[in-house]
């Protein structure tokens, strides 16, 4: 076949509506079809619902270690949104492309994919492997199965890029996240005999006020890292729901909160205080009304990535993005999963902006893709040295 442009499989990928609460099937059967078609196998990891996959190929030699490629196939809802063209369809306007996922990150995945038949004619002496995942924009959970799958492979890669996008710098660090739902069980009676209910939304009101007091205790002494636009963790609350008339003494409250957390801190550490805080009102509430009580849910976590300025992973990574300094940021990625769970040295790299993504005419320019499409060319270079370092 034909080679194609990045924009052109660009174009491809972005006609599956991947929003994370479809299947993502339809796309990784095109992107398989593409690699088969050029000789390469993939190899599918479901989900339980056998309805989401991860995708892993590998383009060169397999037994020794090689550079990941690393991306995340779903992609926000554009529900709601005002689009000034289909969201479904690669619309070019004034040197940019628009389309749901352009950015984040169907435009990194298309350059990886448009560089393989380069990749194949290098030919590479180091592998490079391609690793397209599900339900990142969920929690990055998707691609704990794939993570769990490459632990047990023979030969471990020895570096991984993230393509969420970054305008093509280099990005070493993120915060670690870990997203929970507290859900409170009151008991109810009218509000005039309030003192016989147990009052789900008040013992939630304790809760929230735990959480701000936990944010002004990381704002004021928690250790701060000026590389980060926020330099410290976070505790917030996002939402906070209960009650359904004044008088009726609430039975339920449900809170969903977060906690960010810089590298070198430990996330379970807030989670367990919050957790302590909960048990001792879990009890006050138990003693009043044996059906009551509170229970609290990690529902999605992410561990943080902080590869150091001075390790061979930055240096490789600065000169394949022809970058000269690094940065940190504040949204979390997979790169956490590879480098603290599967111990592999990860950057993050790729086109577009990460103020674009998520939004009504998410786009990504036609220059933006260009200097992706370069950094796959120093990546095969480096890939194609027998003696790489
Ligand atoms: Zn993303």
């Amino acid at each position: 076949m034909s080679t194609p442009t990045s924009a052109e499989v660009l174009s491809r990928l972005v006609a599956f509506d991947t929003t994370s609460c479809n299947s993502n099937l339809p796309l990784i059967d095109y992107v398989a079809d593409y690699l088969a078609a050029l000789g390469i196998e993939s190899h599918r990891i479901f989900d339980a619902t056998g309805q989401k996959a991860n995708l892993w190929a590998t383009i060169g030699p397999a037994d020794v270690p090689g550079t990941i490629l690393s991306g995340h196939t779903d992609t926000v809802p554009v529900t709601g949104q005002e689009w000034t063209s289909d969201p479904f369809t690669l619309t070019p306007r004034g040197g940019n492309l628009y389309a749901r996922g352009t950015c984040d990150m169907k435009g990194f995945l298309a350059c990886a994919l448009a560089a393989v038949p380069k990749m194949l004619a290098a030919p590479l002496a180091r592998p490079i492997h391609l690793a397209f995942s599900y339900d990142e924009e969920v929690g990055c959970i998707g691609v704990i199965g794939l993570i769990d799958w490459l632990s047990v492979q023979r030969v471990k890669p020895d570096f991984c890029v993230v393509g969420e996008p970054t305008m093509m710098s280099l990005v070493v660090g993120h915060k670690a996240k870990r997203s929970m739902r507290i859900t409170i069980r009151g008991r109810s009676c009218h509000s005039s005999l309030a003192p016989d209910g147990v009052n789900a939304v008040e013992y939630g009101a304790l809760i929230v006020a735990k959480m701000k007091e936990i944010a002004g205790r990381l704002a004021a002494s928690g250790r701060q890292d000026p590389a980060y636009d926020v330099p410290h963790s976070t505790a917030h609350v996002g939402m906070f729901n209960g009650g359904t008339a004044l008088n009726i003494v609430p039975d339920e409250a449900v809170i969903l909160g977060e906690f960010r957390v810089l590298p070198g801190e430990d996330p379970d550490a807030l989670v367990a205080e919050l957790s302590d805080y909960i048990g001792v009102l879990d009890a006050e509430m138990k003693a009043l009304a044996p059906e009551t009580g509170i229970e609290l849910d990690v529902y999605a976590a992410f561990p943080g990535l902080a590869t150091p300025a001075e390790s061979v992973a930055t240096a490789r990574g600065l000169s394949l993005a022809a970058a000269n300094g690094t940065s940190s940021v504040a949204y979390g990625t997979e790169g956490g999963r590879f480098s603290e769970t599967l111990g592999v040295p990860t950057i993050i790299c790729g086109p577009g902006s990460i103020g674009d993504a998520h939004k009504p005419d998410e786009y990504i320019s036609e220059a933006q893709l260009q200097l992706c499409d370069r950094f796959m060319e120093r990546l095969i270079d480096w890939s194609r040295a027998k003696q790489a370092a």
